[in-house]
């Protein structure tokens, strides 16, 4: 959960970064960095909170240069704390480097330990600082070549931004896994995590960076280089139901039509009858306008959202998650009275959302409530960069339908099926053949293992930090035939 933002050629180029950087706020809150390449080499800032609270006016002046990269983080990995802060800035051999890193590498723990062994002092504990580690001891004569040294040893996602002196690279994991786009804004390329930021800054669209793509920039123009065998690709379907901003493209697709086509097939599969329809606010809005379009119903906004409070699944406090859910949403009573009412959300994870929000609306009068989901249940966390908690954790992992419909206390409870998913990806589709990552629904996840590890070594590392033994033979583990 991060999103990342570079502009190359621009003469308020750190002013452009913390404009973007505000447009993908909604990925990563914790912490926020800009590292700029002028005259003095790479200078960056990098703090702990919002955007709005990180840089000030007289801190982004003295970030001066004409091409800078951005970050906004929320850990999947490594500790929360100022030197996990992106974008990382070094110094090596080659001068100096900057990056800025959306996804997770999953045999980052591995080849952490396998670089350390040979002399390489770590300054973080985010796996991002493996990719620079891998560049620095590359004999390889520039950064492209360095780079892709680096990333064939990777395993994992990653959309990526490095800036040196002179070049912004960006590049994305073969598999496609984070949405990573390019935009032009007149003679300035820029390349972000989502084009929402694009429109922000009054830059243009033009295509995304593909999956496996290195794409160097430099005063010369722009160089594409495809070094990585072609596979299938593995778009992240969660960025669609939950995770992007709706008005962005992602993947080439709207995320506000894919909503919108969710909450059509959630109508389509699971409809009863009721007074009117109510989203979850943000992130079940869209479904909700699909859904009541579908049946016919009114959508209604029967809670209220307070647009001042955090995300609540990211506090890491089990207590505050809790009480953050009374502290966002609050119902609107007049609304919901004597009503049968159908709410709507995107997603599921402990479940703590809904059982809350169904308490309350039961509170002020609500006669029936139907939930329903507009994505399958959640039964696997994510590796590739979803901070979605362990299968522990998961209530759709350990929970049946009946036994999650008691818990939350609701009439009746439905998913959307694995089936209606793809078919509302489909029918929004830029372009057919497209494939997804719908490990967090499935178990089917598209990127081995790295050396024998089972599905619970992997969670345990990727979820507690546990280091594994370098010396391991590798032995590659089939997790499609393990789940
Ligand atoms: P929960 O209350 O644990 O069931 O979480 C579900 C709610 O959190 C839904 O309203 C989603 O919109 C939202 N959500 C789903 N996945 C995530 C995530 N990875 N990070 C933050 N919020 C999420």
């Amino acid at each position: 959960m991060c999103g990342i933002f570079g502009i190359f050629n621009h003469k308020y180029a750190s002013n452009m970064v913390y404009l973007g950087l505000h447009a993908l706020q909604h990925r990563g809150q914790e912490s926020s960095g800009i590292a700029v390449s002028g005259t003095n080499g790479i200078v960056s800032h990098r703090a702990m909170g919002l955007v709005s609270d990180v840089y000030t006016g007289e801190l982004i002046k003295k970030l001066s240069g004409t091409s800078a990269i951005g970050h906004v983080r929320y850990s999947t990995s490594g500790t929360t704390s100022l030197s996990n802060a992106q974008p990382l800035v070094v110094e090596y051999s080659h001068g100096s480097l900057a990056i800025a890193h959306n996804g997770n590498l999953i045999n980052a723990s591995i080849l952490r330990q396998k670089l350390e062994v040979k002399g390489s002092i770590f300054q973080s504990t985010t796996d991002s600082e493996v990719i620079i580690h891998l560049m620095a001891i590359s004999k390889k004569k520039n950064t492209v070549d360095r780079l892709i040294e680096a990333l064939k040893k990777v395993n994992g996602s990653y959309s990526l931004l490095i800036l040196t002196d002179s070049e912004l690279i960006a590049a994305r994991d073969p598999y496609g896994i984070r949405p990573l786009v390019l935009g032009k804004l007149k003679d300035s390329y820029v390349v972000s995590s989502e084009s929402c930021a694009f429109d922000l800054i009054g830059a243009e669209y033009e295509r995304e960076i593909n999956p496996g793509e290195i794409l160097l920039i430099t005063a010369q123009g722009s160089e594409s280089f495809y070094p990585f065998k072609e596979v299938k690709q593995k778009n992240c379907v969660f960025e669609y139901i939950y995770f992007a901003r709706p008005d962005s493209i992602v993947f080439g697709r709207s995320v506000y039509l894919v909503r919108k086509a969710l909450g059509m097939e959630l109508a389509k599969e699971t409809h009863v009858d009721a007074d009117m329809v109510i989203p979850i606010p943000d992130s079940g809005i869209g479904a909700a306008i699909g859904y009541a379009q579908q049946v016919n119903l009114p959508f209604e906004l029967g809670l209220i959202r307070n647009h001042y409070v955090g995300r609540t699944f990211i506090e890491p406090e089990e207590r505050i998650r809790h009480f953050g859910v009374k502290l966002k949403l609050n119902p609107v009573s007049e609304a919901v009275k004597g009503k049968r009412i159908i709410v709507i959300d995107d997603s599921i994870v402990r479940a703590t959302t809904g059982r809350k929000v169904i308490k309350m609306l039961k509170e002020c009068g609500a006669k029936e409530i139907h939930f329903r989901v507009s994505s399958p249940p959640v039964t696997h966390p994510c590796f590739y960069g979803i901070d979605t908690p362990t299968r522990k954790e998961l209530i759709a992992s350990s929970h049946d339908l009946k036994e999650i419909r008691k818990y939350m206390g609701t009439d009746t409870l439905e998913y959307l099926s694995v089936e209606g998913m793809m078919r509302a990806l489909m029918k929004t589709g830029a372009h057919a053949g497209y494939t997804f990552c719908d490990a967090c629904f499935t178990g089917k996840y598209p990127l081995r293992f790295p050396c024998q590890m089972t599905l619970d070594e992997v969670e345990s590392i990727a979820k507690r930090k546990k280091v594994v033994d370098p010396r391991k033979p590798y032995i590659i583990v089939d997790t499609r035939r393990s789940n």
